[in-house]
């Protein structure tokens, strides 16, 4: 049936990929409404395709996004329908798969299609990132259906990119598109931000606030702040939880659980079954999802880095990436007080 719907189309495909452009995947996605013939429309985003342009040249990019067309259609095969709207974003319609589980496998043999492409003299491997939306679940309005799985996508790319997000209400509801997308950034060009927010002016503390204000909105932390000798101090908080109380932790809590790590981070600890003090005092104040991080410099130690997520309604788990950025900023945090203090003697 698409087949020959599509067939109007055929002579104004993208030059490039010989792929379907916009005009011919939105008539089709309009006729399924119309129809009302359920389906889920996906956009695959080439991970850091930018790097490969800058790499090896914008030829060998075309010839990636020419190799890249031809994997995802093989991949598809008669399941669905494959455009390109430009650039490095590929557009998907499966009519007929919107059971979660169904358009889950379709995106995981969509994300693992990749592993198999070879960029002739280049040693560059392919990754994507994927969002999808399901009509009529999600909505039955074509710009809202486009709207979300953008958004669903840029989800991804927060995440750390190579990995595919299926829209739900009640996960992603709340996310703004617009504060999403200002928080991609490349790892690079994210550490050095940070090092020239804290190396910024003399005061040093301004400078940490500044950084925590930051972390807190790229990283959608509801509350980040520091702890000392039981005080709570430069805190952060997401416009959302401002009218939340929040209360030191317990010093022997945090001396039981530093006694093992330097960093401690839980998900989902409402539900938690752990045995430690902390997981009590995280219940006691609705934390949902936390992690804590000794901040330290030649064995001085200035607290703790504590981040808390509240709504249990983004149901948030800690990404690698996530931690890996907290703990760098505790470490950077650490220096920068010490340097303080070695300035402050100095003076
Ligand atoms: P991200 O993981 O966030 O998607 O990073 P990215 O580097 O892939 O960045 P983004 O998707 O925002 O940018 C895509 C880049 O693709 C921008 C542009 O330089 C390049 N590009 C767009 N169209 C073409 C094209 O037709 N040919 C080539 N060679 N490059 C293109
Ligand atoms: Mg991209």
């Amino acid at each position: 049936m698409e087949k020959e719907f599509l067939k109007r189309f055929e002579k104004n495909k993208d030059e490039l990929t010989g792929l379907y452009r916009r005009d011919a995947i939105s008539s089709y996605m309009d006729k399924l409404i119309r129809d009302e013939t359920p389906f889920s429309f996906v956009i695959v985003d080439i991970d850091n395709f930018k790097i490969i342009n800058d790499s090896y040249g914008h030829a060998v990019g075309d010839e990636a996004l020419r190799l890249v067309a031809q994997s995802l259609k093989k991949a598809v095969q008669d399941s669905g329908v494959v455009g390109r709207f430009g650039g490095d974003e590929f557009v998907f319609v499966f009519p007929n798969i919107v059971e979660y589980d169904d358009i889950w496998h379709v995106l995981l043999n969509l994300l693992q299609s990749a592993y198999d492409i070879k960029i002739p003299d280049t040693d560059v491997s392919i990754t994507y990132t994927a969002g999808c939306s399901r009509y009529p679940l999600d909505t039955t309005n074509i710009d809202v259906i486009f709207n979300l799985a953008d958004k669903a996508l840029y989800r991804g790319k927060v995440k750390g990119r190579n990995c595919f997000i299926i829209y739900l209400a009640e996960k992603h509801g709340n996310i703004n598109l617009q504060t999403i997308r200002e928080k991609v950034y490349d790892p690079i060009i994210l550490h050095s931000k940070i090092f020239n927010m804290l190396t910024n002016d003399d005061d040093t503390s301004n400078n940490i606030k500044n950084v925590l204000d930051f972390i807190g909105a790229y990283l959608l932390i509801d509350h980040i702040c520091m702890q000392e000798n039981g005080r709570l101090y430069l805190d952060y908080f997401q416009p959302i939880s401002k009218k939340r109380d929040y209360e030191p932790y317990a010093e022997e809590a945090i001396t039981e659980l530093f006694n093992n790590c330097s960093v401690f981070y839980e998900n989902a600890t409402l539900s938690s079954r752990e045995k430690l003090k902390i997981i009590d005092e995280l219940k006691k104040q609705n934390i949902y999802a936390c992690c804590l991080v000794e901040i330290k410099c030649y064995g001085k130690s200035f607290g703790f880095l504590r981040c808390d997520m509240t709504s249990v309604n983004t149901g948030r788990v800690w990404q690698n990436d996530d931690l890996v950025l907290i703990e760098t900023v505790a470490n950077q945090i650490g220096l920068a007080l010490y340097i303080d203090g070695l300035r402050k003697l100095i003076d």
